[in-house]
């Protein structure tokens, strides 16, 4: 008789949502976490509860459609948590993209997201009013498109709170040792000396997944990955409303209010050493700071305006047209598809956390049938204190 049906590693969205599934559905469900929970990227994200308007461009209508469907649940589930926002979008006489292109993108995502995300064109006696400081030298027209957004790390922490009422057991400051298993169930050796025993092995340890994995007998599946990094500077000025605008460099970046400020980010930088040790690079930092001033010449932001910096890891798996062309969709791999009793989250948004928990659920019944089986839409999710 094992301890637990289920031992999750890592405390992100990922392995909180796996848990809150699992633990809701009737499993005895534990979290070993090496540090907080949320403290990886899933307080360094963007924020945004979104289906991902520029993955339109990469033909990706399933993921769009899935995450604009989550991003609606979302909205039902947690109302503390997650808001519905107008974005805006200013389109330049030298944008990379015309104002028809955006237009036809934005109603598609309407379409997509079944009339939830409306959009419209600012007629441009509202532009001052709305977006005070935005750069109006050779703007051509401003659209605006309805999405979400949230706080990631406030957002997880509710995820983790539900699970623990679920009777999920939350080990912080310990990581896994080793993990072997003996035909039957896992054995594991925690940093706090603990030794337990478990049926499934959920590895959502995030950037570190490759990793984890040096530490598991028999050497589990590994998909090939990419690690890049994304970088937000937190300026100290106060932001007009969510802009979504190319960087200097033609990338997608976002201007957000972020506790009374602005963020601004991200961007997509190749990382290959430890992730522990990820911070912003100096190109970064001007490349993000050049953004702001080109968009807010009148509020120019210096090195000293930056008041904080956050630096996430996307986990991309490795495609032929690099990093940059690889899916945004969450992969999961098992030991033994028939019969998992490992299994591996790689990859993925905040926003698709709780789709891809019931998917990882589903994994687990077929070896341990579930003693019921929970529907996470119906489980509200509050702040926690
Ligand atoms: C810059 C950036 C912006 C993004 N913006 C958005 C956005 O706006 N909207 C959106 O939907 N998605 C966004 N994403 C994607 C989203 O943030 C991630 O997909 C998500 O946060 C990943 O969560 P995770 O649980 O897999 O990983 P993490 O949050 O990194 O969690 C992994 C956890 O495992 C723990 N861990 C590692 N090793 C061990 C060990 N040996 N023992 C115990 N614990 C261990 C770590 O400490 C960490 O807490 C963004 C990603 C990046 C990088």
């Amino acid at each position: 008789m094992a301890d637990y049906d289920v031992l999750i590693i890592g405390a992100g969205i990922y392995g909180c949502g796996a848990a809150q599934a699992a633990a809701a559905s009737g499993y005895t469900t534990r979290i070993i976490e090496k540090n907080r929970i949320a403290s990886g990227t899933s307080s360094q994200s963007t924020k945004l509860i979104h289906g991902g308007l520029r993955y339109l461009e990469q033909a990706n209508l399933k993921l769009v459609y899935e995450a604009l469907a989550e991003r609606e649940h979302l909205l039902r589930l947690a109302p503390e948590l997650v808001s519905r926002e107008w974005f805006y979008i200013p389109v330049y006489e030298d944008s990379r993209r015309p104002v028809w292109m955006i237009r036809a993108g934005l109603l598609l995502y309407w379409l997509l997201s079944a009339g939830r995300s409306r959009f419209r064109q600012i007629p441009r006696q509202q532009w001052s009013e709305l977006l005070p400081g935005l750069n109006q030298a050779r703007l051509k027209a401003v659209l605006a498109y309805e999405d979400a957004a949230t706080d990631d790390a406030a957002l997880t922490l509710a995820v983790a709170e539900s699970a623990k009422q679920f009777g999920c057991e939350i080990s912080e400051s310990t990581s896994l040792q080793r993990a072997t298993y003996d035909g039957s169930c896992w054995h594991l050796k925690l940093s706090s000396g603990e030794m337990i025993s478990a049926r499934i092995l959920i590895n959502a340890t995030g950037a570190w997944i490759n990793r984890l994995g040096n530490r598991i007998k028999p050497a589990p599946p590994r998909q090939a990955m990419h690690l890049v990094q994304g970088s937000h500077l937190m300026l100290n000025r106060h932001c007009p409303g969510f802009i979504y605008s190319e960087s200097v460099d033609g990338r997608v970046m976002f201007f957000r209010p972020w506790q009374g400020k602005t963020l601004a980010g991200t961007t997509e930088t190749p990382y290959s050493d430890d992730p522990a040790r990820i911070k912003p690079t100096g190109e970064e930092i001007a490349s993000i700071l050049a953004s702001y001033n080109h968009y807010f010449p009148q509020m120019q932001c210096k090195k000293s305006d930056i008041i904080g910096t956050y630096c996430g890891l996307r986990v991309l798996p490795e495609s032929e047209g690099g990093a940059f062309a690889a899916s945004r969709e969450t992969i999961l791999r098992c030991d033994n598809e028939k019969q998992p009793t490992y299994i591996a989250i790689y990859g993925g948004k905040l926003t698709t956390y709780r789709r891809e928990s019931a998917r990882v659920v589903k994994l687990i019944g077929r070896t341990v049938p579930p003693p019921h089986l929970a529907d996470t839409r119906k489980i509200p999710l509050t702040r926690s204190e």
